[in-house]
């Protein structure tokens, strides 16, 4: 692939380094540039913050301007020997697996939330995605990112005059975006072809640059598609089930085959969520078609290089395909893969064998993955209880998905100010290496310096936000002067709740509404005011959330608020970026455990701002009382409504009596020193825990090097043993028992021994195992036994014996027959299971 310079237009020599600087996402996290395009051209800058577009737009004149321009050209060299040294330096990743670590990680992502200057995003998952990227820059992880390029993305927000929700999609010109065509080495544009039933989908390549990471784009807006197919990659998260199967078959098929196209050696691929799944197959594909090797060996051998994130909480958030659509999109796939479309659809189904069942990408996913991951402890607690059926009579607690909570890109997220603090207290290479060392630093920094600081993100948040309400206010109509007097609403010196999230129903945006005079009388305080910002959108087809969206609009019409509150339209990146750096406290009430793991709130973290939110997600793992507050019971509740009040009303308590007395609660010199003092555990306990770097580091020491080992050792050789050993588990299994199991008390343990015969299946590919539940303070038990001597009777039945601790009754343990083998993850790939009672 070429990866030299990109020239958007006949730029003058000396100004060619604007280019790759222009085309670097890095500047969406990396300000340092900042007043080279403010030089180029302020209002577009202002407007924009798109060195893109300000490059694409400005004039010829201005820039010839530039080119005799010596500070400007200096200032240029300067960014650019910034750039190329801070590329240079060594960083985390290199310096712990530089020489041993080689290819890419490829991960796969329906969205991803990088800037708004490239919206090809809708919410949490896409904006995980963009900080994932930016973190395998900063640390040097050798990943490659996989997408779609949207020519519409999903909608944009307004609100009309009721507060009804009006929709838009703009068009992404992607001459505008910060993307380029992805060329081949003889500078053709580079073009993947998949097929669909009756004909060939041509797919463009595009490549955004984020920082030394690279994003690889496809879209299928080619005239060398149907007027129909060159919609396919149009919206996200738009139309009907085909739509979303085409475009599944677009991200995993379609990317895995441009990896493949370009040469990019991957030995493991990532798959951010089920919609990339088919990869799994493309990748087997490949590989069959490397080595003649068959579907199954062939998946077998890829297998071990793949992992699986899944983010949805609940079976029904699952990708499903009706079993018709999917066949009539994969007959003659699976012709090429030559096995029967049953087999196929076998992948993506709980039940073999039940013809209605849906093909579950889910489902997929994990049959074609060597490691399973959650994204909070709960959510990891969660999805072994969703996905037990798929290792049936398995323990939930062996159910073979872990976790790695998430965590978000805090150069990023933090203002210019938390910035500066930051930089002072811990230096500016903070987020490259481990985090050891911060703490310590930061509990260095004065309860003043912190006031001051929370003081002045709160000032300028309000600053945003009157600006955006008098533009939000004028296009629905308002005069100049009605539109100033309805921003001048909110004080700097109040204390400022916020949240902005997806107007869905389990995300309760209502919580707070539940008694709307409680809330305006606390809202209307005199002594101790209280001011809310809001926004969020509500899917287009999502009649629920669009319900609640207008509930609050009723509210926030009330006189009696006289301007306690703002709702910002159209969240973004952008708001969602202000919003963090800005509120005192962040509340998220969703309903648990819908919340897989929610990042937003971490984002403030890093501002200074304090969480209150309900027991679920990340914050089920990192409330403890001194980092801030935490509604709930940590359970589940049947009583929905019922439910709902008893929590509101924990709400109201916990902001009536605790969260705002201690805002106002101040000393002499008018600091609040409890306040400060559960800011600064906030930031100190939480930060660097809940930073995308610790979330990085994890996905590289638990799943990256391993799995990518694994793959290097699963050659065609293993590959083939495992399938012959998978084909003897099955063959053998139904018609395996039991014989005498006896055990003896022995001193501090039990003894036992345990019979069991084998079918003809040769001993090493089975364990024997003692077994106990956990039971209240016990952990449970797992205790291999040895193979004796094979029974007399019989060559395959042999007496397996072994002790374990006496310190529950001997009827706790139970014995039980596993596959056993040396290079398989069980039950993972093989999930079989006997029981001796
Ligand atoms: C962080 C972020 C999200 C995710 O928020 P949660 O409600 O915590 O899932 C969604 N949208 C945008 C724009 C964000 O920045």
């Amino acid at each position: 692939m070429q990866m030299g310079h990109y020239l958007p237009r006949g730029l003058p020599e000396a100004l060619h380094g604007l280019a790759s600087l222009a085309l670097d996402l890095r500047w969406s996290w990396n300000h340092g540039a900042d007043d080279l395009w403010q030089a180029v051209d302020p209002d577009l800058w202002r407007a924009t913050a798109n060195p893109w577009l300000i490059l694409e737009s400005v004039s010829d004149r201005r820039l010839d301007e530039l080119t005799h321009d010596q500070t400007f050209l200096q200032a240029l060299q300067r960014q650019l020997a910034a750039r190329e040294e801070h590329f240079q330096a060594e960083a985390w990743f290199t310096s712990r697996y530089g020489a041993t670590f080689s290819g890419q990680i490829a991960y796969f992502s329906m969205e991803f939330g990088l800037s708004e200057s490239l919206p090809i995003y809708s919410g949490g998952l896409g904006v995980l995605a963009g900080d994932y990227l930016k973190t395998a820059c900063d640390l040097d992880v050798p990943l490659v990112g996989i997408g779609l390029l949207y020519q519409q993305g999903y909608f944009r927000q307004a609100l009309d005059a009721q507060g009804g929700q009006i929709e838009f999609y703009p068009y992404n010109d992607p001459t505008m975006l910060p993307v380029v065509p992805l060329r081949g080495d003889d500078g053709e544009w580079v073009h993947v072809r998949i097929e669909l039933p009756g004909r060939t989908l041509s797919l463009r390549s595009w490549r955004a640059q984020v920082g030394r990471r690279t994003l690889l784009l496809l879209d299928s807006n080619t005239l060398l598609n149907g007027p129909g197919d060159r919609g396919i990659t149009s919206e996200l998260y738009g139309g009907g089930p085909e739509l979303r199967l085409q475009q599944e078959m677009v991200l995993g098929i379609g990317g895995w085959r441009l990896l493949e196209q370009l040469g990019i050696d991957c030995p493991v691929c990532h798959l951010n969520e089920g919609h990339a799944a088919l990869a799994i197959l493309e990748r087997a594909r490949h590989f069959m078609r490397c080595t003649g090797e068959s579907f199954r060996v062939a998946l077998c051998a890829t297998r071990a290089g793949n992992l699986f994130t899944t983010h949805t909480p609940v079976v029904a958030g699952f990708d499903r395909f009706p079993p018709r659509l999917f066949a009539r999109y994969f007959q003659d796939y699976a012709a090429e893969l030559g096995v029967p479309m049953e087999e196929l659809l076998a992948l993506g189904r709980c039940h073999a064998g039940d013809a209605g069942e849906a093909f579950n990408m889910a489902y997929l996913a994990v049959r074609g993955a060597a490691a399973v991951n959650g994204v909070s402890r709960l959510h990891g607690e969660v999805s072994r209880g969703i996905l037990q059926s798929l290792f049936p009579r398995w323990p939930r607690h062996e159910v073979p998905v872990g976790h790695v909570s998430n965590g978000v890109h805090m150069p990023s997220w933090d203002s210019a100010a938390a910035d500066a603090l930051w930089t002072r207290a811990c230096g500016k290479a903070r987020w490259r290496g481990t985090l050891q060392k911060l703490e310590a630093a930061l509990r260095q920094i004065e309860d003043e310096a912190l006031w001051r600081f929370r003081m002045e993100g709160r000032q300028r948040l309000i600053v945003f936000l009157k600006e955006r309400l008098v533009r939000q206010l004028r296009v629905r109509g308002a005069s100049g002067e009605q539109a100033g007097e309805g921003a001048e609403v909110l004080e700097p010196d109040v204390l400022t709740l916020g949240f902005a999230r997806r107007f869905a129903e389990y995300k309760r945006t209502n919580l707070l509404l539940q008694d709307p005079e409680r809330l305006l009388r606390l809202l209307g305080h005199r002594d101790r005011p209280v001011q809310l910002v809001i926004a969020g959108k509500a899917h287009p087809q999502d009649r629920e959330g669009k319900r609640l969206l207008r509930q609050w609009q009723d509210f926030f019409g009330r006189p009696e608020l006289r301007g306690r509150v703002a709702f910002v339209e159209d969240y973004d990146l952008v708001v969602a970026g202000q919003l963090v750096q800005g509120v005192d406290v962040w509340i998220n009430t969703p309903r648990r455990p819908w919340e897989a793991s929610g990042t937003s709130g971490m984002k403030v973290l890093v501002n200074g701002g304090i969480n209150l939110s309900e027991l679920d997600g990340w914050w089920a793992e990192a409330y403890t009382p001194e980092v801030g507050w935490a509604l709930g019971d940590s359970r589940e509740h049947n009583d929905v409504a019922g439910w709902d009040r008893a929590e509101a009303e924990q709400l109201y308590q916990l902001l009536e009596q605790e969260v705002i007395p201690c805002f106002y609660r101040r000393d002499e010199s008018g600091v609040p020193r409890e306040w400060v003092g559960r800011m600064r555990e906030s930031m100190v306990q939480l930060t660097m825990q809940y930073s995308s770097n610790r979330m990085l580091r994890e996905y590289v020491e638990m799943h990256y090097i391993p799995l990518a080992e694994a793959y290097r050792r699963r050659t065609v050789k293993v590959a083939n043993e495992l399938h012959q050993w998978y084909g003897q588990l099955q063959q053998h299994w139904a018609r395996m028992h039991f014989g005498n199991v006896v055990s003896n008390r022995t001193g501090s343990g039990y003894y036992f021994e345990v019979q069991v015969y084998l079918d003809d299946m040769p001993p090493q590919a089975v364990a024997v195992e003692l077994y106990a539940d956990s039971a209240p303070g016990r952990q449970p038990v797992k205790q291999a036994l040895q193979r004796g001597e094979p029974l007399a009777v019989t060559a395959t039945a042999y007496i397996y014996r072994g002790s374990v601790p006496a310190d529950r009754p001997v009827e706790a343990y139970t014995a039980r027959v596993v596959p056993l083998h040396a290079e398989a993850w069980v039950p993972l790939e093989a999930n079989f299971i006997l029981w001796h009672r």
